[in-house]
């Protein structure tokens, strides 16, 4: 496995594999991997010749200073971990590299950031645009592979790709979940027994929502519950949102007839965590 921790070479490096015909596959992180990131990797080596794996936690796309200093680093067990599976290269740049100057334009992303993540973390989704555009620029994969577990993040994406015209296909891999439910994710291994214990109420609230609304409950009756039963459960809630899975559109009754995602976001002690549902609606 191939590590780079600057553009050029990595540029050289992907130049020749072209050269050589092979197809490039590209996996953003922030590290601290697990499981579903690398459900990630699977199905990039699955669909490419080459598989690249960025390893940056992306300060543009933090708007709480204390979650970026927190945020785990364990770079040379990602490296390991990434050896072992099977990973062709890892791009693992530097704040300096990826970010020479401070930016100066931004991106806005209208309906798709005025909800849920976007209406919570000012500023989140113009970091993940600038830092998704210099991965694809830099890099230039056929395919790109993301979790549904960051949902809103892909619609996102989608946009950016449509409105700048990037030659990438991509690919949104399914959310792996611990044995009890939990959404894996890095910020997991922030939270104490009892928090570990209490994270559990999010998929819960999810699948309770989830059935409500196959049940044929009124949709804003259904967040109300939810978000009072969050609280309970001892999780501090954000939003609890019914939405339209690609335009991100609040569902407004149960007679709309789509794919619908449950969405969630909730404090559990210092440890923001979000989690989502699909459910394909009768
Ligand atoms: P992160 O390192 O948290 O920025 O995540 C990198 C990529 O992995 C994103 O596309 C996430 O949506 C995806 N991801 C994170 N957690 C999971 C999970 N539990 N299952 C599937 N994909 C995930």
């Amino acid at each position: 496995m191939e590590v780079f921790n600057q553009i050029e070479p990595i540029q050289e490096y992907l130049r020749t594999q072209r050269l050589m015909q092979k197809s490039i596959g590209l996996v953003p992180t922030m590290g601290a991997l697990h499981q579903g990131h690398l459900s990630l990797l699977g199905a990039c080596k699955r669909d490419n010749d080459i598989s690249v794996c960025s390893i940056f936690v992306n300060p543009t796309q933090f708007n709480n200073p204390e979650d970026l200093k927190l945020y785990p680093r364990h770079w040379d067990k990602d490296l390991s971990i990434l050896e072992q599976e099977g990973c062709d290269a890892v791009f693992l740049p530097g704040e300096e590299e990826m970010y020479r100057e401070n930016p100066r334009m931004s991106l806005h992303f209208g309906m798709l950031e005025e909800v849920m993540e976007g209406k919570f973390r000012p500023g989140h989704f113009n970091g993940v645009g600038l830092v998704v555009s210099k991965l694809f620029h830099i890099l230039s994969p056929d395919k790109a592979y993301f979790g549904q577990k960051d949902l809103q993040q892909f619609a996102i994406i989608r946009q950016l790709v449509t409105d700048m015209s990037f030659q990438i296909e991509l690919i949104c891999e399914p959310i792996v979940r611990e044995a009890d439910g939990l959404a894996m994710s890095s910020r997991n291994m922030r939270l104490n027994p009892e928090e570990r214990q209490t994270a559990t109420a999010l998929y819960a609230s999810l699948k309770r929502g989830a059935s409500a609304l196959l049940a044929g409950d009124d949709p804003g009756k259904i967040k109300i519950d939810n978000m009072q039963w969050l609280e309970k459960q001892g999780v501090v809630p954000e939003y609890f949102e019914i939405v339209d899975s690609e335009t991100l559109k609040p569902v407004m009754n149960h007679f709309e007839k789509k794919l619908v995602a449950l969405c969630v976001a909730g404090n559990v002690g210092p440890v923001r965590l979000i989690d989502n549902i699909l459910i394909e609606k009768e």
